[in-house]
């Protein structure tokens, strides 16, 4: 039987050619090619080309961004409980507590006003999560943030490509961070960036993600090294290599492509799903966001059995996420009802650019099927 995936990279014959011209170069390591990217991706979100700075994970954006603003142990930075894990192993590793707050139930993103009630002397930031690439609570975030004066990092993991006040994620925001692994809206293999307009901050992270080596990027993107250098920081080896650059330069260009089709294939999905009770969407705003997941809720406590049963029609789906207070290692002491019942509610169906409009709709016809037995 055909499976059809949860989701997949789109990688045609461009990113190959682009990654055998780095090969033949021998010059595999963080150079030009990283360089190019970052004035690129620039470019692409409408800020200058000394905003942005490419690292080798999500993961490590984050962690870069928060422990560049001297956040560490004793300080607390509050994030939603729906989010992928690393959103709050990015804070641990500061050593940072990570404030675990409540989402709104219908599109599961930081409830701002549970948020408010976390903060203490000790926050000094607040993670807003584009949670399914929607960021429609931002004006709500920066004004909290403002009230209280902290910073806002951005994991913008999920929305690159959105757009947010007339302008793209990233464009406007204090720290934004997005990942380019295999299955993001682009992807550059493993891979991710930091953007902002803080200058200082952008210096710090640069020589951050090049183990705290001064000037280091400087001299990579021009094929040098640095031989004698000072390091005032901790660093990290959390680079960008040219093999990545090269797959996500070429991503990059087919990004306006991958979101008519990501856009398209999620319209057919909400068509199909607008006059079903049993099937609620997260209700956002298609013109604005490119998607990355499709997320529905599943009422009636029929989720896990429609998973199986979706399984045996060869469907992929999955649960993007269960509440991070429930891990071991960030256990709360108190409930977030709200999370919690997105826990059992959400499913994620298949979406990635290479699905059809027929998948879609037999991937439909089975949900309906199922729920209506
Ligand atoms: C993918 C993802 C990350 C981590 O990015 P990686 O590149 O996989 O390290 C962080 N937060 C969210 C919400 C994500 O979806």
């Amino acid at each position: 039987m055909k499976v059809i995936r949860l989701s997949k990279s789109s990688i045609g014959k461009d990113e190959k050619s682009a990654v055998l011209n780095i090969l033949d170069k021998e010059f595999l390591g963080m150079g030009q090619e990283v360089e190019l990217f970052e004035k690129e991706i620039a470019d692409y979100i409408g800020v200058t080309p000394d905003s942005v700075v490419c690292v080798n994970t999500g993961t490590s954006a984050l962690h870069l961004a928060i422990s560049a603003l001297d956040i560490g142990p004793g300080d607390e930075v509050i994030v939603p409980s729906i989010t992928y894990v690393a959103s709050l192993q990015a804070i641990s590793a500061t050593g940072a507590i990570a404030i675990i707050s409540d989402v709104v139930e219908s599109n599961f993103l930081l409830d701002v006003v549970d948020a408010e009630k976390r903060i203490t002397s000790n926050t000094k930031a607040i993670m807003a999560v584009h949670y399914a690439s929607n960021s429609e609570n931002l004006t709500a975030v920066y004004s909290l943030a403002n009230i209280y004066g902290l910073r806002v990092i951005e994991d913008a993991a999920q929305a690159f490509g959105c757009d947010y006040n007339d302008k793209k994620v990233g464009a406007t925001g204090d720290i934004t961070c997005f990942s380019f692994d295999g299955i993001k809206n682009i992807t550059s293999g493993e891979g991710g960036a930091i953007c902002s307009f803080d200058k200082e901050f952008i210096r710090r992270v640069k020589d951050a993600r090049l183990l705290g080596v001064e000037n280091d990027t400087e001299n990579r993107f021009m094929g040098e090294r640095s031989w004698e250098f000072d390091v005032k920081y901790q660093g990290y080896r959390y680079h960008m290599s040219n093999i990545m650059a090269a797959i996500g330069r070429v991503q990059l260009k087919r990004v306006d492509d991958f979101s008519v089709k990501r856009r398209c294939l999620m319209s057919r999905y909400l068509d199909r799903f607008s006059d079903f009770d049993g099937v609620q969407d997260l209700g956002v705003n298609l013109k604005l966001i490119v998607p990355h997941i499709f997320v529905i809720k599943i009422k009636g406590g029929n989720r896990d059995n429609l998973m199986n049963y979706l399984r045996e029609k060869g469907i992929q789906c999955g649960i993007h996420y269960q509440p991070n207070h429930y891990l071991s290692y960030y256990r709360t002491g108190y409930h977030l009802p709200i999370a919690e019942k997105a826990g059992r509610e959400m499913l994620t169906l298949p979406l990635h650019v290479d699905l059809t409009v027929a998948d879609v709709d037999y991937i439909c016809d089975c949900v309906l099927t199922y729920l209506s037995e």
